[in-house]
């Protein structure tokens, strides 16, 4: 569940009546509800015991174990123990078949297992894990202690990339201080010698198209004008030093007539030309920069990526059969990005390359083979590859090419660090792309800190253009009467309709599902908390035509394209208007003309100014009641500015007491709530 999911969850929100909800949702505390999108694990503090369920069984089965062991947990191992989103427990009981419980407050794991050795091979492994894993100052059975110093469990919690081992050699004087210095000119001294053993890696593979190298400035500022008004800078770069920044193409040949079975396969889609962020993002990527590209889904972004991506993996000087792990590595947020990403790959068969997503949630075992098995490109989610990373499955020294996808969507589900630590693993001199619909701070900060002089090319996103082709209907209502007005709609729907209806909350998304099924229409559900495998038969299910109806929230939806979307409900109007810009764009594709209605609430006047924008911007109508939302909603903002500046003006500061700022123009930030 992503953060402002749950803050909807938690009550945080404007979607807090349920006319017509039927249901006790009353939470469990199965492993889905305390896991987000990703499957990353949410806190149990002051939940004792912990009871993790196996792959594909519900909780409690009443099950009784033959064999029982005991083993002790330093309350701050136990973490480390459960692993990301219960991965490292949940692997222990699928590996040796057994049942993990473990007691916070008495600090023990106990394993129940059928047989004896099953529960000793489990005892083992867990042992294993407290000695050696990150932080490790456990003492096991025999009494031997972890072997690691305490001097590297703080270097370790401070963040820095270390491997066990690596200080052995660090002075720490007597009261604990450790000298940095000498730990940072080592461990640089240790990086230099370790990346210094990898083959020589090349990535250049442009020979600019004669017409494309003379195209005169005003030429190039002009194709960029028309493509999607593209802007291109090198972010980092200081003033007065050439950008040296490669012209736009506009034929697909122009840059890949080197490569010619590969432009037969672009050929098989019917594709007409270059989208914008291919025209400028395949020069930059075949000379082998590093780039950022600000780009939503629904742009052609991930073929712009990965078409480079493959001819620098074809192309370097060890032969494939001859490396010793896969290139490519695209980390995405969620799973249905990483699938549909997959998705993608796999419609380009390009010298027998293969590619494999791994993804949270996903069958383990069958990922683990599929990597053991060899692959060239690797696509995850960064908790899944931290798993298979520290089970020593996937060892991404190989990477040479690596792609942050949504990057601005990873640093929102808290993805920073486990990105961080992988990116401090790969060696340096690879290729790095990254993409992101905003360039907030802190992706700033990770492009400064892991990309090289990077090109930033920022596309006007295709999906606004979408609300081009998209017929927008606001309806301003109570919520109470949401759920008459779907079902109307659901009633009167063509025989060759297909809609998808978003929903604020996990909790408004089943619930308004199983009502419309009660009353007897077929639909399918998608959020955070559903099952997987449920997640993408549910998605198959609408692609086939098999259902007409999905009801999702905006997280488990993102990536999702499905060509003949006819309509899209807003039954909850989103959080921001990027979001309702993203929502809309889900319909009106390939050509196609769609429909997209809004349900607006008293509550969504914060949103209604940017509305009104994007309305008149693709010339549709307004309503006046929303136009007299806005003048509300800004009514109020004026009066609270002016209450605010009479409270700082009377107590000398710039007390904000109540009034939490405005929602900002164009902000993907959380949207105000009254
Ligand atoms: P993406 O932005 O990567 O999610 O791509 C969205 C959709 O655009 C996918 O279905 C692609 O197959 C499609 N696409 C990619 N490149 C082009 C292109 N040059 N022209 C038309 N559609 C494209």
């Amino acid at each position: 569940m992503s953060d402002w999911e749950e803050d909807w969850d938690n009550g945080d929100s404007k979607a807090t009546s349920k006319p017509y909800n039927k249901r006790n949702n009353a939470k469990d505390n199965s492993i889905s509800n305390r896991s987000d999108e990703s499957g990353r694990h949410r806190s149990s503090e002051n939940r004792a015991p912990i009871r993790y369920p196996q792959a594909g069984e519900k909780r409690s089965n009443g099950q009784r174990h033959k064999h029982s062991e005991k083993i002790e947990v330093p309350s701050d191992l136990v973490g480390m123990l459960i692993g990301r989103g219960g991965a490292n427990i949940q692997r222990i009981q699928n590996d040796y078949n057994v049942r993990v419980d473990l007691d916070k407050e008495s600090g023990t794991a106990t394993i129940n297992g059928n047989t004896e050795q099953n529960v000793k091979d489990a005892y083992n492994d867990i042992e294993h894990h407290l000695n050696n894993g990150p932080g490790s100052r456990y003492n096991s059975k025999d009494g031997s202690s972890g072997h690691q110093s305490n001097a590297i469990y703080n270097f370790q919690l401070k963040g820095r990339n270390n491997k066990p081992g690596d200080t052995d050699d660090i002075e720490m004087d007597p009261s604990g201080v450790i000298d940095w210095e000498a730990l940072n000119k080592k461990a640089k001294k240790e990086r230099a010698a370790r990346w210094s053993k990898l083959p020589e890696l090349r990535k250049d593979f442009y020979n600019e198209d004669p017409e494309v190298a003379n195209l005169t400035p005003r030429e190039v500022a002009r194709l960029r004008e028309e493509n999607n008004n593209i802007t291109v800078s090198r972010v980092f770069q200081q003033e007065n030093v050439s950008e040296n920044i490669p012209n736009p193409v506009w034929k697909f040949e122009q840059c890949f007539s080197a490569y010619p079975d590969l432009l037969e396969e672009i050929y098989k889609q019917d594709f007409r030309k270059p989208s914008p962020i291919q025209s400028q993002a395949w020069p930059i990527l075949l000379k082998g920069e590093d780039m950022i590209g600000i780009a939503q889904t629904g742009t052609g972004k991930t073929l712009a990526f990965l078409l480079p991506a493959m001819i620098h993996t074809e192309y370097q000087l060890t032969p494939r059969s001859q490396r010793k792990g896969p290139n490519v590595l695209v980390l995405a947020p969620t799973r249905e990005l990483a699938l549909q990403i997959e998705k993608e790959v796999n419609k380009y068969s390009f010298r027998g390359m293969k590619a494999v997503c791994v993804y949270g949630g996903g069958n383990r075992r069958e990922q683990i083979s599929v990597v053991k098995g060899g692959v060239e490109i690797i696509i995850c989610t960064p908790g899944r590859l931290n798993d298979l990373i520290e089970a020593e499955v996937i060892d991404v020294t190989s990477i040479t090419y690596l792609i942050l996808d949504e990057a601005d969507r990873m640093l929102d589900m808290g993805f920073e660090p486990q990105i961080r630590k992988v990116l401090l693993d790969i060696r340096p001199d690879r290729q790095t792309v990254m993409t992101s619909a905003t360039w907030p701070p802190g992706v700033r900060r990770l492009a400064q800190s892991y990309m090289s002089n990077p090109i930033q090319v920022c596309v006007g996103s295709l999906d606004l253009a979408a609300t081009h082709t998209v017929k927008q209907v606001i309806e301003i209502m109570d919520d109470g009467d949401k759920f008459y007005k779907i079902r109307e709609f659901v009633r009167n729907m063509g025989k060759d309709d297909k809609a998808i209806v978003f929903c604020g909350k996990k909790t408004r998304a089943d619930d308004l599902s199983s009502d419309l099924t009660l009353e007897g229409y077929m639909c399918a559900c998608i959020h955070g908390s559903r099952e997987q495998s449920d997640r993408e038969q549910a998605i198959a299910d609408i692609t086939s035509g098999h259902i007409k109806l999905l009801i999702a929230t905006d997280v488990a939806s993102r990536g999702l394209d499905i060509e003949d979307i006819t309509h899209v409900i807003n039954f909850d109007f989103p959080r921001n208007i990027e979001e309702y810009v993203h929502r809309v764009g889900r319909t009106g594709r390939a050509g196609r003309s769609g429909t997209s209605i809004s349900f607006i609430t008293r509550e969504d006047w914060g949103v209604a100014k940017e509305l009104i924008s994007i309305l008149e911007e693709a010339d549709q109508e307004v309503p006046i009641d929303l136009r007299n939302m806005a003048e509300r909603f800004k009514s109020m903002k004026d009066r609270r500015a002016n209450e605010s500046s009479k409270f700082n003006d009377r107590d000398g500061n710039s007390g904000s007491r109540g009034y939490r700022g405005g929602g900002g123009a164009g902000g993907r930030g959380r949207r105000d709530r009254y």
